[in-house]
Order: C-alpha cells, then sequence, then structure tokens
C-alpha cells in the first residue's frame, strides 16, 4: 500500500526537484475547505491550491456543470468548432469587469499563458514595445511572464535571458516604507532614465501582490497608476489572477479603487480547480490583433468553460462576496490578536484586503529582518496539527490564507487556532 512516505521517495526519484514541494503530504481526496491525505490524516485547506478554490473543492453544482460537459463533447478546440460555453462564459466575464465600454474575453488555459496573451495585445494595440511591472511581482513562469516578475530567486536564476524592454520599479511597500510617492518618483525618474513614456505599451500591476507577500496597492497608488497611463497613452494591466473572483470581497479587486483597468487577467479560481485563464478588455483593444494572432490547441476547454460558468452561478447565488467580506473581518481580527499577543512577538504585520490577508514574520518585535526559517518550520508544524498553509513574500516570510470562501466560520476559526499553535511550537 502506498503511504505519503513511500510516494514521497518515487515522486524524488521520478519528479525533478526544481518543482519544489511544500509538504511531503499526497491529496488522494478532498471536500470544501478540507483535503484528506494517503495516509488518512485530514487538513483543513488554507492553501486552495494556491488560490484556485474560492468556491471549495469540488462544489456540487461545478462538478455536476464538468460531468455534463464531459458526457457531451470534452475537446474541439473553439478555432476549429466553437461551442456556446466559451461565448456565455466570455460575456459573462464581459458583463461582470469593471467600466462601461463594450468588452471582450479570450480564455487560455494558465495565468502565464493570460499573461503571455496580454502583452501581445497591449503591444499590438499600441505599437509599442516597453513592459512596466514592479519588484516583487509575480506573473508566472514562462519566459515573457518570468520577465515580468519582480523576484529573481528561485524564479529566474539561470533562465534567462529574458524578453528585452521590460522595466521594474518599487511596488509601494508601507512596513518597509516605500510609500505611494517614493513609487511614483521611481517611475518618473525610469521614464527620465531608461525609457520615454510614448515607448511604454502597458503597466502591469497586481491590486494585490500574492507571491511577492500580500502586498495591497493603496488605492491612491492605483488611481495615479491610471492616470499616469492615460497621460502617456499605456495601457493599465490587472493581473487578476491570485485577487480574482472574490477573494477580497469584490469580483476584482481593482475594483475597490474605482480604477477601470484597459485589461485584466484572469485564472486559478475562475474554473474552480479546471485549468482556464482569460484576459478581459476594452473590445477596440482586444479586436486589434488580426484574425489568427490569437488562440491555442486546449485554450478554453470546453469542460474548464462549463466549471466557470457554475462557479459564477455559485458566486452569485450563494452570496460568496458577502462571504469573503465577512470572513476577513474574522480572519483579520484574530490575526490582530495573535500580533497583539506577547508570545507573538515575531508576527511584524497583517495585512490583506477582504480575504486575502497575511502575517508577516519577523527576527523580532519592530526590527522588519525576514524570519524565513520560522515561516518553513511553522508550515510543517501546521501540516503535523492538521493545517495546510502557505508562505510567500520576497523572503516567503509571509503566510497567507487562501481558504476556500464557502468554508464555514468555525472552520476557519479551528484553522487559526491551529495556526496559533503551530507558530508557537515552532519558535521553541
Ligand atoms: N499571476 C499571478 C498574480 C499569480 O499569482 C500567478 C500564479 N501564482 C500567475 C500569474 C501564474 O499563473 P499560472 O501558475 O497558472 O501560470
Amino acid at each position: 500500500m502506498d503511504t505519503n512516505a513511500s510516494l514521497w521517495a518515487r515522486l524524488q526519484a521520478a519528479v525533478p526537484r526544481g518543482v519544489s514541494i511544500s509538504l511531503p503530504v499526497f491529496a488522494v481526496f478532498a471536500e470544501n475547505a478540507e483535503i484528506r491525505d494517503i495516509d488518512g490524516h485530514s487538513y483543513i485547506d488554507f492553501a486552495g491550491g494556491i488560490g484556485v478554490l474560492n468556491v471549495g473543492h469540488r462544489h456540487r453544482r461545478v462538478i455536476d456543470a464538468a460531468e455534463r460537459q464531459m458526457r457531451a463533447i470534452t475537446h474541439a478546440c473553439f478555432q476549429v468548432t466553437p461551442y456556446e460555453s466559451y461565448v456565455r462564459l466570455a460575456e459573462r466575464l464581459n458583463e461582470l469587469a469593471p467600466g462601461d465600454k463594450p468588452k471582450k474575453t479570450i480564455f487560455l488555459t494558465t495565468g502565464a499563458e493570460a499573461i503571455e496573451n496580454a502583452v501581445k495585445i497591449a503591444r499590438h494595440a499600441t505599437g509599442r514595445q516597453a513592459m512596466l511591472s514592479f519588484g516583487g511581482a509575480f506573473h508566472g513562469r514562462t519566459m515573457m511572464a518570468l520577465a515580468l516578475t519582480g523576484k529573481v530567486t528561485p524564479y529566474k536564476t539561470g533562465f534567462g535571458p529574458f524578453p528585452a524592454d521590460v522595466y521594474h520599479v518599487p511596488f509601494p511597500d508601507e512596513f518597509r516604507g516605500v510609500g505611494v510617492r517614493d513609487a511614483l518618483r521611481a517611475i518618473d525618474e525610469l521614464f527620465h532614465s531608461s525609457v520615454a513614456p510614448d515607448r511604454v505599451a502597458a503597466v502591469i500591476v497586481e491590486p494585490v501582490q500574492g507571491e511577492g507577500g500580500f502586498n495591497v496597492a493603496p488605492f491612491e497608488f492605483l488611481r495615479e497608476l491610471r492616470a499616469l497611463c492615460d497621460r502617456h497613452g499605456i495601457l493599465l494591466i490587472a493581473d487578476e489572477i491570485q485577487t480574482g473572483f472574490g477573494r477580497t470581497g469584490r469580483m476584482f479587486a481593482i475594483e475597490h479603487s474605482g480604477v477601470v483597468p484597459d485589461l485584466i487577467t484572469v485564472a486559478k479560481s475562475l474554473a474552480g480547480g479546471f485549468p482556464l485563464s482569460g484576459v478581459i478588455g476594452a473590445a477596440e483593444i482586444m479586436d486589434s490583433v488580426a484574425p489568427g494572432g490569437l488562440g491555442g490547441t486546449y485554450a478554453g476547454n470546453p469542460i474548464a468553460c462549463a466549471a466557470a460558468l457554475a462557479v459564477l452561478d455559485v458566486m452569485r447565488d450563494e452570496d460568496i462576496l458577502g462571504r469573503a467580506a465577512a470572513l476577513g473581518v474574522r480572519v483579520r481580527e484574530r490575526m490582530l490578536a495573535m500580533a497583539r499577543d506577547p508570545r507573538f512577538g515575531c508576527i511584524g504585520d497583517v495585512r490583506g484586503l477582504g480575504a486575502m490577508l497575511a502575517i508577516e514574520l519577523v527576527k523580532e518585535r519592530g526590527s522588519r529582518e525576514p524570519a524565513t526559517d520560522l515561516a518553513r518550520r511553522t508550515v510543517l508544524k501546521a501540516a503535523q496539527f492538521g493545517l495546510i498553509i502557505l508562505a510567500c513574500g520576497q523572503h516567503s516570510n509571509v503566510l497567507r490564507v487562501l481558504v476556500p470562501l464557502t468554508a464555514s466560520l468555525e472552520t476557519v476559526d479551528e484553522g487559526l487556532s491551529i495556526l496559533e499553535r503551530a507558530l508557537e511550537e515552532a519558535q521553541r
């Protein structure tokens, strides 16, 4: 009989170590916010497969929709013989995305592929080449997405050269003393020192940096970015791959700021566990690319589209946005209480938006020196006690909550109690 230990040995022999694994826990079954492993342990899932399961593992309506679709047709290639579910999903996202202009949506498969396509569309529509991104950003693991990513180790080391004409500026970071003005000044300097603004196709920004450590872009900053883009004819791309589909209490996190981006990249929770991504944008921009310039064999797979339509129904019928807001309040309260607790002087910061919340661990109160080892030990201890939680941040010292928004408050409370116990023991 296979066990976590026996499968771990086989994994190490058969899979390259570049695919780093958070926990030696082999999942065999999952439901809503719980995962069971092959040894029979069960875990509260604060990872959601990295933000993919806002409506929970195997939501009945998502599975029903996918099963129905599987019995009808599993693949046709949209560019060969299209199908209605792709069109309907595009219609619904065009309707949901912020802004009054008519919109269009293309579907792809992974988040990185959505990023690649957003860049292609932005370059084509503007006739410009340069791209502006932020320190700490994560946009995926394909070459252009890596070029845009603002964290070298482990993502970029040894993989260059990357596509040229990508520039990074600091992301506002209140905890480390980078204000909105500092970030804007850095863009201004970049425009003088390195790239003229009339050569920039687009600025790409995560409204809340995900892998970068749950750094929230101040709404004022997003509004200033919008104004700057408008001044220079630059497109604004919101990467909502991790922030989207209710995580922050709105369908898209950018909505909190009132800013309307030109393009939005989506993936992860869009299809509740099926591989699907997309780019939503103003129709005039999306239509700039000539026929044949966009697509992909598997792009917008029919099973994934059917699942995504069910996800949107669930979000509407189960008030997922309201649940995210309520859950966010509860998790933040508990995190702040932990941060005040003398046992947890290692919590340097509590931050996030809606239910996208995290604690940053530091060497000692007030020090801002990242406690990377402590975060790693806490993740392992938490798993021993029955909680799956992920680290993120430039120094992997930030513990983040991406629990399904369909989880009960009791489950989330239980998960946070495990986190407390794990953090206490990990400090010993
Ligand atoms: N953008 C953001 C904001 C992400 O969080 C991620 C994945 N963590 C990606 C892009 C890349 O998505 P994928 O792994 O599906 O390629």
